[in-house]
């Protein structure tokens, strides 16, 4: 059965005392704007950036982008590479590629980011969520918008009880469009969406502040004494373990590096020359024959270094060997491989699981004269 609407006082009372709340003081945030007043450009890339990374860790990069991409219009005409490379480090490439491909396509199709949610729909990487937040921030269109804060904080506010990204997520939805007023010609549409996202950000994070909180009086969890137990915790599947050996093919102090293709694991991102190791086989005896597969013949020798990252789906681990080449006219330069000096390999736009190996591997050359001279006498 579905659940009945939001009663209207009760909708009134909420967004009176958050907006209420937003007007009387919220964090100082570089993307953020008067409401009407918006760069939709800079409101996007927040957006994009802010997606699984911490507002203290996407700051800089904001700033960077802006600085060299001010533009929806120059980040459309940049090079892949020098968006990658100012990437590095944030992790989530998949965001990059999008916010790339979508800057293209919203330049040829509407010369700048559309004003409608049809047309921002369309855009590349825009799900539900890019498309609310952009819509109402940017825009002034009332559109729901939950990202992991929003949803904690309708999640309590009406005591949903399935986990807001698997069964609660249509309630939590359904309750978020209704308080937004999608379809409607609701005022303040971008600090209502910011509002939800303050709230749940600065005091109903996962220990909640009800305390202090501008609407304690209307909210269901608080009033059953739920409010530590909602919103249902997600059940994740337990992560993938995944192996990849890595060839480090080094000559006169660079890195052979491989543009990786551009779907799957690492798309479109230089890399170390690497291949999957399946459970059971020697990593070493699945490098040589995956690289000659790519036209790179290599005796694969020595193991230099490992490192670990644990993703949201995977845990990684990724295994370097030293790396001779058998036929070196095949390492000219290319659309496919480039040399890389060590020092520029941390702002080269390697997957951040690469930057944490090479580093490794940096530290421990310089580091230790024996690795040094062993590795040196190892390579090429
Ligand atoms: Fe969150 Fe507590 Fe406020 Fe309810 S009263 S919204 S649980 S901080």
């Amino acid at each position: 059965m579905p659940s009945p609407p939001i009663h209207p006082t009760r909708r009134a009372a909420l967004r009176r005392r958050l907006l209420a709340w937003w007007d009387a003081g919220h964090r100082d945030l570089p993307w953020r704007f008067a409401e009407g007043a918006a760069d939709p450009y800079r409101v996007w890339l927040s957006e994009v950036m802010l997606q699984q990374t911490r507002v203290e860790t996407a700051i800089p990069y904001y700033h960077r982008f802006l600085e060299r991409w001010p533009t929806l219009r120059a980040l459309a005409e940049a090079r892949d590479e020098d968006v990658f490379a100012a990437w590095s480090g944030l992790g989530y490439y998949a965001r990059c590629r999008n916010l790339l491909a979508a800057a293209r396509a919203a330049r040829a199709r509407h010369g700048t980011l559309p004003s409608s949610l049809a047309a921002l729909r369309e855009l590349p990487g825009f799900g539900p969520y890019t498309v609310g937040a952009v819509a109402s921030i940017a825009f002034g269109i009332p559109a729901a918008a939950v990202d992991g804060n929003a949803a904690r904080v309708l999640a309590r506010l009406f005591a949903v009880r399935g986990d807001p990204a698997g069964a609660g997520q249509e309630r939590v939805w359904t309750l978020a469009r209704e308080l937004a007023g999608e379809g409607a010609a609701e005022a303040r549409a971008g600090d209502w969406t910011q509002v939800l996202i303050e709230l749940g950000a600065c005091v109903c994070g996962r220990s909640p502040g009800c305390a202090r909180c501008p609407v304690e009086a209307l909210c269901e969890a608080r009033r059953r004494g739920l409010e530590r137990q909602l919103p249902a915790p997600r059940r994740r599947p337990a992560p993938r373990k995944m192996l990849l050996a890595c060839a480090l093919i080094e000559r006169r102090g660079r890195v052979l590096l491989e543009r990786r293709p551009p779907g799957g694991l690492f798309a479109g991102l230089l890399a170390l020359p690497c291949a999957e190791v399946p459970e059971g086989q020697a990593p070493e005896g699945v490098l040589a024959p995956a690289l000659a597969r790519a036209g790179l013949q290599v005796a694969v020798g020595a193991e230099m270094g490992a490192a670990v990252r644990q993703l949201t789906h995977r845990t990684l681990t990724l295994v370097a060997y030293a790396c001779r080449p058998e036929k070196p006219s095949v390492l000219r330069e290319g659309p496919r491989w480039r040399w890389i000096g060590w020092e520029e390999l941390g702002s080269a736009g390697l997957p951040t699981a690469m930057v944490a190996l090479l580093g490794g591997l940096q530290r421990k050359i310089v580091r230790d004269p024996r690795v040094a001279l062993a590795f040196s006498a190892r390579l090429v």
